[in-house]
């Protein structure tokens, strides 16, 4: 087994902008990862689902996305066909001036459209839903495949009951472990919080005190994380709980596809050695293989 090296795979031309390509290679590792990981729910009975890339913004905001996270949001919107001329060609920019009011909001995690998805509906205790997406942050600086704009989240969401919920995150942070275990890749398991904008606001304070969030990393980078929502979703969504009438409660693992990319190259140097190595941890787990 190599010792941990320092060579980062070779990257592409939007990666200072925090939006790298991937080639043959890393697309097919990308795809390996994210079959196992959508597997992994599908066998513990989850919906694999497609969301939507963009979801209102409207709708963020009663999640309190643009209260909580105004630092990392991006949003869309059409060109004002009338302006349309103010382009700027020494930023390369349209000005706001010339574009139409922005109401669709880029996704900043995989999950937000599944609460919406479900909103108005009663579920039952077990529900387990499976979606991946493209995710967007505007973040204070990117690197590589490690902190970018636009990356893949693979998540596996749990909608029911409070236990379900919570054993939800336990199931999955030992299938993560077991994971870390069969592939040689060391993870620590710590406690985190979500980078509110407003650090000392009652939510942060709220997290520190009881942390509903927790994170594997590889080195110095979070690649998944468990979180729990208790009933903020069901509330906000107006998704019951069948039978009860009450909000169900949320949780919600998530996996960054491109970080465990920068952490198995890191790890095994190449990307070949890297996808060996998930094949391997796949076959030690599973005896018949992932369906992928
Ligand atoms: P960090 O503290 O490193 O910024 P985070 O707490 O913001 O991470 P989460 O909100 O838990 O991350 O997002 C779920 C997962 O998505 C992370 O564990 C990570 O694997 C991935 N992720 C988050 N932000 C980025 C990003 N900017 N680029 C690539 N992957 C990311
Ligand atoms: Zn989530
Ligand atoms: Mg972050």
């Amino acid at each position: 087994m190599p010792d941990t090296i320092s060579t980062a795979p070779p990257c592409s031309p939007g990666e200072n902008r925090g939006l790298p390509s991937l080639g043959a290679e890393g697309t097919a590792l990308l795809r390996l990862l994210d079959d196992t990981f959508e597997q992994w729910g599908v066998t513990a009975g989850a919906r694999p689902m497609t969301m939507p890339p963009l979801l209102p913004a409207a709708d963020l905001r009663r999640l309190d996305y643009y209260e909580n996270f105004p630092h990392q949001a991006v949003v869309a919107t059409a060109i004002d066909v009338d302006r349309r001329g103010e382009y700027c060609t020494d930023t390369g920019c349209f000005p706001c001036s010339s574009l139409q009011p922005a109401e669709l909001g880029l996704p900043s995690a995989s999950c937000y459209a599944v609460y919406l998805d479900h909103e108005g509906r009663e579920v039952a205790d077990d529900t387990l839903v499976t979606v991946v997406g493209w995710c967007f942050r505007k973040e204070e600086r990117y690197e590589g495949l490690r902190r970018q704009l636009g990356f893949h989240m693979r998540e596996i969401v749990a909608l029911g009951s409070r236990e379900h919920a919570d054993a939800h995150l336990r199931e999955f942070t030992e299938r993560i472990t077991a994971f870390a275990r069969a592939l040689d890749l060391p993870l620590r398991r710590e406690a985190a919080s979500d980078p509110f904008f407003d650090k000392g606001g009652s939510k942060a304070l709220l997290q520190r005190l009881s942390p509903v969030k927790h994170e594997f990393l590889f080195e110095d980078l979070a690649i998944a994380s468990v979180n729990t929502h208790r009933n903020f979703f069901g509330d906000r969504c107006s998704i019951t709980l069948a039978g009860t009438g009450e909000p169900a409660s949320t949780s919600c693992v998530a996996f960054g596809l491109e970080r465990w990319l920068s952490a198995l190259t890191r790890r095994y140097g190449s990307w070949a050695a890297a996808t060996d190595a998930v094949h391997a941890a796949n076959d030690r787990l599973t005896p018949v293989g992932p369906v992928v």
